[in-house]
């Protein structure tokens, strides 16, 4: 069981200080408001930061409050969304909005248990929300914060269970600077403590790591590295093969399906009645179900069997 102490303070000032002076700049990273540190959130997940740094700008000109987003249609948002995919993260921030006029009166709740009642928002961002946008000190534990906490404390990305890794990332937190905190992890995660082989040399937190401790005494050759590859044997095999193209998934034909829709006039129905790709004209009817009962399109009569008309919802 490793040591969950408190956390050096010294570990802390040289994770800061490294932020300090090589942190990422990103447009968003500028702000206070916590509105545009919600749609930057929103945006961040599961895409990469350049992208969502460049359509954050954007959107945020064409939706600055929360306000202005909850009186958008379903349809403007989505277009403002082109180029993020996850299109249902749009229509959750989208609700969030709406809820944050109807409920909070405009204002993000300065409150975790608001905060993850939100639409779309859960443990992660109501947590990197609060540290952000109101300075809690509360750790935001994603997949990067995991493993560059795991390898520290454990030596291990995946050592600690949930309530462990939180009640660590929670300790680890300055009180005076948790927002620069949240931004400094992140770093660390994205550039030195990488899911394959990490670079040490380049971490601020070498001196304290148990990952690194064992890396430097041979240790941790005995073991795989969580997405480093292999070069010989049956993993090295596993390897080779190649994943499932993408544009064979259901996840391809209804991103294609919505930017099909976005192209169209705003209010207009599209009739998609052909393959897409490389699927067929059911596998397409089956994703515009799938897509109407997410809410992301609309779709023009009930009849699944018949030729279907489609638009990005206008209401
Ligand atoms: S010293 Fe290495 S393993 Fe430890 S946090 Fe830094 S990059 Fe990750």
């Amino acid at each position: 069981m490793p040591d969950l102490g408190p956390f050096p303070s010294a570990l802390r000032d040289a994770i800061l200080a490294w932020y300090g002076s090589r942190g990422r700049s990103l447009p968003f990273r500028g702000t206070t408001d916590p509105y545009a540190i919600l749609v930057s959130e929103a945006m961040a997940q599961q895409t990469q930061v350049a992208r969502a740094g460049e359509t954050w700008i954007r959107f945020m000109e064409r939706f600055p409050t929360a306000a202005a987003l909850a009186a958008a249609t379903p349809a403007d948002v989505l277009r403002a969304w082109q180029g993020l995919g996850y299109n249902r993260r749009a229509l959750n921030l989208w609700r969030a909005a709406r809820r944050i006029v109807e409920v909070h009166g405009g204002r993000v709740p300065a409150d975790l248990a608001a905060l993850q009642a939100l639409p779309g928002v859960g443990p992660y961002t109501a947590r990197a929300v609060a540290a952000l946008a109101f300075g809690m000190p509360v750790g935001a534990v994603d997949t990067n914060v995991r493993r560059v906490l795991g390898r520290i404390v454990a030596g291990d990305s995946a050592a600690l269970g949930a309530t462990a890794l939180q009640k660590v990332a929670d300790a680890a937190v300055p009180l005076d600077r948790p927002g620069a905190w949240t931004h400094a992890l992140m770093d660390v995660g994205a550039t030195s403590c990488r899911p394959g082989r990490p670079d040490c040399a380049s971490c601020p937190a070498q001196a304290w790591c148990r990952f690194a401790a064992a890396e430097l005494a041979g240790g941790n050759r005995a073991r795989p590295v969580p997405g480093a590859r292999s070069v010989t044997g049956p993993a090295a095999t596993a390897a080779r093969e190649a994943p499932p193209a993408f544009a064979t998934t259901s996840r391809w034909l209804r991103g294609r399906i919505v930017d099909q829709l976005r192209a169209a006039q705003d209010g207009a129905w599209i009739v998609l009645d052909a393959p897409i790709g490389e699927h067929d004209r059911a596998a397409v009817a089956a994703a515009l179900e799938a897509l109407a009962r997410d809410g992301l399109v609309e779709l023009d009569g009930a009849d699944p069997t018949a030729a279907r008309r489609a638009r990005l919802p206008i209401r």
